[in-house]
């Protein structure tokens, strides 16, 4: 869009100012009135004008001041009290002769000064809301010592070249004006403070960490002592302009940029109502109590089809904005009726600015809200989620051949866990960071002691997961994340990254998470790896294969990036040896095997793959399990009467067919393993479908394949074993799994078996007859308990309650005088990880 910028002088009182107005795009909202530097000018603010005109789609007025730019020269020495003069004098007339009728100020550096002077002293009705770039209220030495450079640079290097492209004939006043009233020895006392209880009005300040001229006190002492709301954004690597464009922060100019435009859409899409102002779209009124229930109780009323959206493109949610990538994409399918529901891609992106955008956006907001306030964020990103449940259960079903069922387990699952990390991040309450209850003696002066705290890792969380779980898989890692402070860069498999998808894109409609907190890639992971760093964490779900070669990246292998694996995993239900068939246990162990292979049509991580059994009784259980098995209808979703769907694509479905057929060199097939199936109301030519596959190995010692290969569908092996050391052994043939099931009535076993099944299994999962109704179920994997598995499965752990919180932590030894931490822990949130 071509803005006509008009140009001129405004005359004030006389005086010639020279400026530039940007017309609005959208009507309604208050004029952007930008208040330059100390040797700043109109020109001297390059395009940045434009392009909050453009973001905001608000009219902007630009003006030289007295002495500046073209505007009319000044006497100089100037007095101290320049700024109070502009402010108290100037500024409510140039809205005067300019006819301004709603103003926010945008200030920078003295031109944030200027705009709390006018604020806080003339308390103008007009000017409604101020946006402050590296404002001062008070002289700092490093302020002094950096206007002494300037001077320098001023006499004896090239910057009175440099200034004169914009000040022409001002240049000497324009730089002697300023530089010799800060070098002035009375200016170490100038101070404005007493103007800040007058502001009312909301204010957004924005500052470097390395900002030479002034340090973060400086927002400090305006927020504390203000009326009106505030919000600052700290931008780190980041000097005294935090507009100028620095190539290797390319994201930052839209990160100030978005930050400007908090919540005001895109003009050009949706322009904003004429009733509201851009004060009131800043900072909106909290939400009303309440008003989710309802909005909730509606959305479940509603069922809601994708297919009306069908061969939709995905785009990437990056740097706080939605981009799509370049090319055509990769197609995401239907799994039964093979149709292409939409496209996904990434290529062309730029992903280390993303990255950045998320470490440097997304991190200190969210490591500046307390552990309390994370927690209330999950909530809501849940109440989102509860609020549009009836259309991801329509895109699970469209996008992953989900049943209602396995909708469930994704999608629900995906919201307990959120809920439950709310709940539990709520009880760590108002603090930021985590304290070990104990403290150790160092020596023999009791004064001098240790303590263990864990603060918030600096960077950003790098989440990429598998395609079986496009909701649970994402959240459960989200919510660890997040609660923990860290912003997370979301890599869903692209195969069903649908759900993903508009999972975060309602998450990020709804409003509820900071900028850069959640960050979003559909479709190819790239380079994605190439530009982690140290700081950073990446959480990995997939196979064993992929997690190989990205665990070995370089780059992350130099940087000591974080890496943990959720991998393939060959998970095993043991009958004990004291179960006879018939018996309740025998009776649970069936339905419990079933249910594990044919849930999620067998592609979940946890699924029961190696079924051992002593010798005596594999017939029995063969054919329990085979007449079991022969009620599992197969066929379409859509119909309610299929009890499994198909797997998720062509290629998940030919590698089900290849891992069965390496099977077959040890084993036997007692049920299924037929491509000529009978399905309901599907195709089998144009459906991806496995059938339920039971096989038997009758001689494990020896074999291989059936110890090692996941065959990642409704597909699972029965082992016989002679004895208990034998059971334990064979399990321990797996290599590292995530859950070992152990059906018994005998204690003694149960616990022989919890101790020796442990090196090689993240999870036991014990059941007899007085649980066999209550118990939460194998695959099911419970917030609560720690997840993951060592050697096959990846070594990884996530969840387990607060234990989750360790990977997104740093724990460090803190050691001094025992009264400073105790102190220390009086603000920490005491955990025992
Ligand atoms: P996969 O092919 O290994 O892919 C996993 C993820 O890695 C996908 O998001 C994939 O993206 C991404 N990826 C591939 N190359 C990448 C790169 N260069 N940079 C960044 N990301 C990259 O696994 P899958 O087929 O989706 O999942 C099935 C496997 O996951 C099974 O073996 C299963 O056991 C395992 N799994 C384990 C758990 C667990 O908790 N242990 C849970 C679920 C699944 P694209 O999709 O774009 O290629």
């Amino acid at each position: 869009m071509t803005q006509e910028i008009e140009s001129g002088y405004l005359n004030v009182d006389g005086v010639k100012l020279e400026y530039q107005k940007i017309p609005a795009a959208s009507g309604g909202l208050p004029t952007l009135v930008f208040l330059h530097e100390g040797l700043g000018s109109v020109s001297m603010w390059r395009e940045f004008p434009a392009a909050v005109a453009a973001t905001t789609g608000c009219e902007v007025l630009v003006y030289s001041r007295k002495g500046y730019g073209e505007s009319d020269p000044v006497e100089v020495p100037r007095p101290l009290t320049y700024m109070h003069s502009e402010g108290l004098d100037v500024v409510s007339k140039v809205l005067d002769v300019a006819q301004i009728e709603e103003a926010v100020l945008v200030g920078h550096s003295d031109g944030g000064s200027i705009a709390l002077v006018n604020a806080g002293g003339v308390q103008d009705p007009r000017v409604s809301a101020l946006i402050l770039l590296a404002p001062h209220v008070f002289n700092e030495e490093m302020c002094v010592a950096s206007i002494r450079e300037a001077k320098v640079a001023y006499e004896a290097g090239d910057l009175r070249e440099r200034l004169k492209r914009h000040h022409g004939r001002n240049v000497d006043c324009a730089f002697w004006g300023w530089n010799n009233a800060w070098l002035d020895p009375d200016f170490m006392q100038w101070n404005i403070e007493e103007f800040l209880a007058g502001v009312s009005v909301p204010l957004l300040s924005i500052q470097g960490t390395d900002d030479e001229y002034g340090s973060l006190l400086q927002l400090d002492a305006i927020e504390r002592q203000v009326k009106g709301a505030t919000q600052r954004l700290v931008l780190a690597e980041c000097g005294h302009s935090p507009i100028a464009i620095n190539p290797k922060r390319r994201w930052r100019r839209s990160h100030v940029l978005s930050n400007i435009r908090i919540r005001i859409p895109a003009p050009e899409t949706s322009p904003v109502p004429e009733s509201k102002s851009l004060s009131s779209i800043l900072f909106p009124p909290p939400k009303e109590e309440g008003v989710n229930d309802s909005e909730t109780h509606r959305c479940l009323k509603r069922r809601v089809s994708i297919k009306t959206e069908n061969n939709m493109r995905l785009e990437n949610y990056l740097e706080g904005r939605w981009v799509a990538g370049e090319g055509e994409g990769t197609p995401l399918f239907d799994p039964v009726t093979g149709d292409e529901l939409a496209r996904a891609g990434s290529d062309g992106l730029d992903l280390d600015a993303a990255l950045w955008f998320a470490r440097e956006a997304g991190g200190p907001a969210l490591r500046a809200m307390s552990y309390q306030e994370r927690a209330a964020m999950l909530r809501a990103i849940a109440d989102v989620l509860v609020a549009n449940r009836d259309k991801y259960y329509q895109i699970a079903l469209e996008n992953s051949g989900n049943t209602q069922g396995d909708g469930g387990l994704d999608i629900d699952g995906g919201i307990g866990t959120l809920k439950y990390y709310a709940a539990i991040g709520k009880s760590l309450g108002d603090s930021r960071y985590l304290m070990e209850s104990d403290f150790e003696r160092l020596s023999r002066d009791e004064q001098f002691q240790a303590a263990h705290i864990w603060t918030p890792i600096s960077g950003v969380a790098v989440h990429i997961n598998a395609f079986n779980f496009p909701s649970w898989g994402m959240w459960e890692k989200v919510a660890v994340a997040l609660l923990s402070g860290v912003p997370v860069f979301e890599k869903p498999a692209t195969a069903t990254a649908l759900l993903s998808y508009q999972m975060v894109k309602d998450v990020i409609e709804a409003d509820v998470v900071p900028t850069g907190a959640l960050s979003l890639i559909c479709g190819g992971g790239h380079d994605l790896l190439d530009y982690v760093r140290s700081g950073d964490a990446v959480a990995f779900t997939g196979s064993a294969d992929t997690a190989e070669k990205l665990r070995a990246n370089p780059n992350v292998v130099r940087s000591n990036v974080r890496f943990t694996v959720e991998a393939d995993s060959l998970n095993l239900a043991l009958l004990g040896p004291d179960v006879v068939p018939g018996s309740e246990e025998f009776k649970l162990f069936v339905k419990e095997v079933v249910r594990e292979m044919t849930t999620k049509a067998g592609q979940k991580c946890t699924a029961i793959r190696r079924i051992l059994v002593p010798t005596e009784h594999i017939d029995d259980l063969s054919a329990a399990l085979s007449e079991r098995l022969s009620g599992t209808t197969v066929g379409n979703p859509r119909n309610e009467t299929v009890r499994m769907g198909p797997v998720v694509n062509r290629a998940q479905q030919q590698a089900a067919w290849d891992g069965i057929e390496q099977l077959r060199q040890e084993a036997t097939v007692v049920f299924g393993g037929e491509r000529e199936l009978a399905l309901i109301d599907a195709d089998v030519e144009k459906g991806c479908f496995v059938p339920p596959t039971l096989l038997r190995c009758d001689n494990p010692v020896q074999s291989q394949r059936v110890h090692e290969v996941e065959v990642f569908g409704p597909v699972a092996t029965l082992i016989p074993y002679e004895n208990s050391e034998q059971a334990f052994e064979l399990g321990a043939r797996g290599g590292g799994s995530l859950v070992a099931s152990v059906f018994t009535g005998d204690d003694a076993f149960a616990a022989q078996a919890a101790v020796a099944l442990g090196p090689t299994h993240g999870r036991v999962f014990i059941i007899d007859a007085t649980v066999g109704g209550t118990h939460t179920g194998h695959g099911v994997v419970m917030p609560q308990c720690v997840h993951g598995g060592p050697g096959r499965a990846g070594g990884g752990e996530e969840l387990g309650g607060l234990r989750g919180l360790r990977f997104y932590h740093q724990r460090s030894a803190v050691q001094a005088n025992v009264n400073r931490l105790e102190a220390m822990k009086a603000q920490a949130a005491v955990v025992a990880l």
